[in-house]
């Protein structure tokens, strides 16, 4: 048990490991809930709006911008501020 704050801090490194765990998953299995309703639902089940440069992904409840994704020449970005949070399911263990 960490006795103070500074006993939590991991490197850069540890962190980019626990990031990729998260997006290794297959996305179509993760609920979402949105920040404005509190709604739960499937990434799938989700409004896409399209645009040649990206897509905004809505909430199918209340229309709350979940998603927004764009891809650029300088990389693609993801923004999802109107998620309160992303759940991938925990793996299927044999
Ligand atoms: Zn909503």
């Amino acid at each position: 048990m960490p006795n103070n704050v500074s006993d939590l801090l991991l490197g850069g490194d540890a962190a980019a490991r626990l990031v990729q765990q998260i997006f290794v998953p297959d996305v179509t299995l993760a609920r979402i809930r949105c920040e404005a309703c509190d709604g739960v639902t499937g990434i799938g089940a989700l409004t896409v709006y399209a645009a040649p440069m990206g897509a905004v992904l809505t909430c199918p409840d209340c229309d709350n911008v979940l998603i927004r994704v764009v891809d650029t020449p300088h990389g693609l970005w993801l923004e999802m501020s109107g998620a309160r949070n992303v759940r991938f399911p925990a793996p299927v263990s044999n």
